[in-house]
């Protein structure tokens, strides 16, 4: 039998045009070769300047690669440059987008400060009215977005899908002599409203690279059948994201379902995981999750990663889940420091594994591993470094000696990376 080697990977990024979001001295990349972005949207009211900038400040520091801010109501608008100002003054420099729905072409006229402190506006061309009126609303945004030198996304949503093209749609289906279904109707009419929009801006003067499509439904396959034809039609960047996810595993298994699909089809530009927070949740969490699916996936590497165990009848203390889980914990609270400090660390695989089945290989995987003593194995748990074991800890102070040999490791291998290099 002929063997090949296996050929692991997404397929390439689909080529499209490059879209640049600027705040002072950054540019956030979308498309061309921009590795995809990850961003994530507040759950504050905009009109509470204090509020909406700590959390954009904590979704920033999270990884957060932009973040999108309600613009609802003329209070918003008001204070949307001062949170930009707040922001400015805790050296966050994250780009801000508004998110427009029914009023944007006024809000943004009215405050023109609004229109300039932003680095991205999102059009819904669903709600911006109807005939005439929507028309005139959306070029009047687009008139906005050109003097201002800003990029737009045109972000359908199936939720508030334009209802006249919907309609002219379905007659000209029902025409057909061998009718669609409705669902099928409806995803080509996404499809339809977010490339006819995007050229309709391009004629008024928008430029090409000044625009971001999204075409957004809650069903995993109905999202990946509409990017994947969305995608063959143009080449606009693409944003990616399951809208109205839902709450904890749920929302995340049908996100990373339907991302990652796309994603190993080199589709997706920037993704937002719309995850429902639990109460008293982190709004983080969404953007925890996105980078997670990019780097379990091998497209990005955000932050040192902890292989575990699942743990099993072997194992039947919880030592190691809560091992497990602090140096997770702990190397993530590190990243806004240590991605200066060393680079290349975000790339570091840790194992915490619970006994001797799987740990020892496992570990010597891993850059840096600890297999930890199951039922009535030797309470005694062997540290492997890059390969190799190193030493051997008992006793009670397990966990803090582990971190204490994870922290002299990435000081020793990543701390060069970052030293000047001699001339
Ligand atoms: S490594 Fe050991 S404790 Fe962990 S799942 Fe495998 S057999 Fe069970």
């Amino acid at each position: 039998m002929d063997m090949k080697p296996l050929t692991p990977g997404a397929a390439a990024r689909r080529a499209t045009r490059q879209v640049n979001l600027r705040w002072g001295e950054r540019v956030v990349r979308v498309g061309g070769d921009a590795p995809v972005m990850v961003q994530s949207m507040t759950n504050t009211d905009t009109a509470d300047p204090i509020a909406t900038a700590i959390q954009v400040k904590e979704l920033a520091l999270a990884g957060s690669e932009a973040v999108r801010i309600t613009v609802n109501s003329p209070e918003a608008a008001r204070e949307v440059p001062a949170i930009r100002e707040q922001l400015d003054r805790m050296g966050i420099a994250v780009p801000l987008i508004g998110d427009f729905h029914y009023n944007g072409h006024k809000l943004l006229t009215q405050f023109p400060e609004c229109a300039q402190a932003l680095s991205k506006y999102r059009i819904n061309p669903g709600n911006l009215g109807a005939g005439k009126r929507a028309d005139d609303n959306f070029a009047q945004m687009i008139e906005v977005a050109c003097r201002h030198n800003k990029p737009v996304r045109i972000g359908v949503n199936w939720g508030s899908l334009d209802q006249a093209l919907m309609a002219r749609m379905m007659d000209e289906n029902n025409a057909r002599p061998d009718p669609w279904t409705a669902q099928a109707v409806m995803r080509e009419a996404l499809v339809v409203s977010a490339i006819t929009n995007a050229q309709r801006a391009e004629s008024l003067g928008l430029p090409g690279d000044a625009i971001v499509l999204s075409c957004k439904v809650s069903h995993v396959q109905d999202l990946i059948s509409v990017y994947r034809e969305l995608s063959s039609r143009c080449d606009y960047p693409l944003h990616l994201g399951l809208t109205e996810a839902g709450m904890g595993s749920k929302g995340i298994v049908a996100s990373t379902a339907a991302l990652s699909v796309l994603l190993q089809q080199g589709i997706g530009d920037t993704i937002r995981i719309s995850l429902t927070p639990e109460p008293g949740g982190a709004r983080t969490r969404e953007v925890i999750v996105g980078q997670e699916i990019l780097q379990t996936m091998g497209l990005r590497a955000f932050t040192p990663m902890v292989i575990a165990c699942p743990g099993c009848g072997r194992t039947s203390s919880t030592f190691f889940q809560e091992l497990a889980d602090s140096i997770q914990s702990y190397l993530r609270e590190q990243m806004p420091v240590w991605s200066h400090r060393y680079p290349g660390v975000e790339r570091m695989n840790v194992a915490v594994m619970g006994c001797v089945v799987n740990g020892p290989g496992e570990s010597k995987h891993a850059d840096i591993g600890i297999s930890l003593p199951g039922t009535g194995e030797l309470p005694t748990a062997p540290v492997f470094v890059d390969g190799q074991r190193t030493v051997t800890l008992k006793g009670e102070r397990i966990a803090e000696e582990f971190l204490a040999i994870v922290e002299n490791y990435v000081e020793r291998r990543y701390g060069q990376a970052a030293a000047p290099s001699a001339t």
